[in-house]
């Protein structure tokens, strides 16, 4: 498999290449230089690792079997806390969630993380590349400890994550600030995600940056959902989940699951979009979005519009304007490199753009506060099942999206990352101390505390560093 980017279909690169460059060289994001048709039938009745292995020997097609076999194995074996990695909950006969948080940082941000730092050491060796690597990561959350825990220890990397100074939650902000290796690092940063995601982009884009940093000995990446590496492993648990189904005889091959994703960056959605293009027979892919409805307008009118306030939710991983992975599905619903060049010039400038709904193939909707308090409140009391605010955003879209088929929604986060919310949902008191929020949400759910979480309170805690968006490029070099 080549890639390219999606402002330039001619020059092309190696798997390695794209991965450990994160972003193309003008400014577009690598896609695969085509989606090949596979026939997923065969597929039933393997377990996760083995469709992991045969995506990757697609996608990554310049490692060896070898290489890649041993990276599943390390990505998707202990450190996830059910054999199955991904296991699927169901309420009842039209409706699962698809667990996607059973690895060490409780969400779905995992399930790439765990895996990106191994193919980008595997891509460093295969390029020969000598400089060690420096990943600059913005964050609403998740994906900052999940890349920390990730690269943790991994040589020859170091990480440094920007997040909302009170952007994240209380169990995200302690996740980040205790850490157990010192090549990884998390900085606050006056103002919302999106200002986060603008800063490291600048950075990305900054030659004099780029120097120094290269100076200091290191070359710069990404881990951020705009690398393809993080995109690719997201298809697996589409694929996996639909062949379980038709092995336990829930459907037979052929006929549709709908899949429901609580949306931010589009990178998760896309990897469905990604699996259903590929051959896998899903039904609708329906966009969950929260009170930051930017996306699903969009899916509705066809109108992208930016201009508008950052409303801060109880689901903050989804508070996001400026959606990266979008122009990704714009591509590959019109593979016309000049037209989106003008697309996202026009972003750039005035903040919007607009396109023919005719090109759109997914559907959307949104919920605001209250109707994800509801959500949680009916799951739990209605089937006895825990969820957290990001998932509560999927389940509402149910009903609104008048899906008939069996339907699956992506539960993208733990409860334990957003214990206040969860509480305040379901009518109850929220302790005043941290740890005793954990004990309650365990009782709740009537499972154990993971281990991941209790080893959160036995780390000493970093000093918070807390900076403007002016100073992100000096906090680099303080830190490495
Ligand atoms: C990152 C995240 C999302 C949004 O996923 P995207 O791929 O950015 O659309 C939703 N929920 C949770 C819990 C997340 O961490």
């Amino acid at each position: 498999m080549q890639y390219h980017s999606t402002r330039n279909k001619n020059d092309l690169f190696s798997p390695s290449e794209a991965v450990l460059q994160g972003l193309a060289p003008d400014g577009g994001l690598f896609v695969p230089q085509e989606l090949p048709e596979i026939d997923f039938a065969a597929w039933i009745g393997s377990d996760y690792q083995t469709i992991a292995k045969r995506i990757f020997k697609i996608f990554f097609s310049d490692l060896s079997d070898q290489v890649i076999a041993e990276i599943v194995s390390t990505a998707y074996g202990e450190n996830f806390d059910d054999p199955r990695i991904v296991p699927v909950h169901r309420i009842n006969k039209q409706t699962g969630f698809l667990e996607l948080w059973h690895g060490p940082t409780l969400a779905f941000k995992d399930l790439a993380l765990q895996f990106l730092p191994h193919l980008m050491q595997a891509a460093k060796k295969q390029l020969d590349f000598q400089q060690d690597i420096l990943i600059l990561t913005a964050t609403s959350g998740d994906t900052g400890k999940a890349a920390m825990e990730g690269f943790a220890d991994v040589e020859h990397f170091k990480v440094i994550v920007f997040y909302p100074h009170n952007g994240v939650s209380s169990f995200q902000k302690r996740q980040m600030l205790c850490r157990e290796y010192d090549n990884v690092r998390a900085i606050a940063l006056q103002g919302d995600f999106d200002d986060c995601q603008r800063g490291v982009k600048q950075l990305f884009s900054d030659q004099k940056f780029a120097a120094e940093v290269a100076t200091c000995g290191y070359a710069l990446s990404s881990a951020n959902s705009i690398n393809i590496g993080r995109l690719i492993p997201q298809t697996i648990y589409y694929i996996n989940s639909y062949l379980q189904a038709v092995a336990a005889n829930d459907l037979s091959y052929g006929e549709t699951i709908s899949i429901i994703v609580p949306t931010g960056n589009f990178g998760n959605i896309l990897a469905a979009c990604y699996a259903k293009t590929m051959g896998l027979p899903l039904g609708r892919i329906h966009l969950a979005a929260n009170e930051n409805n930017v996306l699903s307008d969009f899916l509705q009118t066809g109108i992208y519009d930016s201009n508008r306030t950052l409303v801060k939710t109880s689901s903050p991983s989804m508070d996001i304007l400026v959606a990266s992975n979008l122009e990704r599905y714009l591509y590959l619903k019109n593979p016309d490199s000049e037209w989106l060049k003008s697309l996202m010039q026009e972003l750039n400038v005035s903040g919007k753009f607009q396109i023919d709904t005719e090109l759109l193939d997914l559907t959307a909707s949104w919920t605001d506060e209250n109707e994800t308090s509801t959500a949680i409140n009916h799951v739990y009391n209605t089937y006895d099942y825990l969820i957290d605010p990001h998932t509560a955003v999927g389940y509402s879209a149910i009903a609104k999206a008048g899906l008939t088929d069996l339907t699956l929604v992506a539960s993208t986060a733990s409860p334990y990352k957003f214990i206040e919310k969860t509480l305040a949902a379901l009518g109850k008191e929220i302790p005043t101390d941290d740890w005793q929020s954990i004990e309650v949400i365990a009782a709740l759910s009537g499972q154990e505390i993971p281990q991941t979480v209790s080893k959160l309170w036995q780390l000493p805690q970093d000093q918070e560093i807390l900076i403007s968006a002016d100073q992100m490029s000096k906090a680099v070099f303080d830190n490495i």
